[in-house]
């Protein structure tokens, strides 16, 4: 973490600077990675929508009554 006033380089745990007193922001929390939760609710999500295009085409084709089908 550089400091925001003076620049100089402070370790990531110290919450002011060595040099200038100045308080330090606290560092971001890392981002977690990848959430199984989140990427199984996207999965499902795409397994709805892909359910719904599947029933709407299924439903729609016999009615459309397209030539040549
Ligand atoms: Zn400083």
């Amino acid at each position: 973490m550089d400091c925001p006033n003076c620049g100089v380089y402070n370790p990531e745990e110290r919450d002011i600077c060595w040099r200038c007193d100045q308080t330090l922001p606290k560092p971001k929390e890392p981002k977690k990675k990848s959430d199984p939760q989140s990427a199984m609710r996207r999965m499902w999500i795409i397994i709805g929508i892909v359910l719904v295009i599947w029933i709407l085409l299924t439903w729609l084709l016999p009615n459309l009554n397209l030539p040549g089908l």
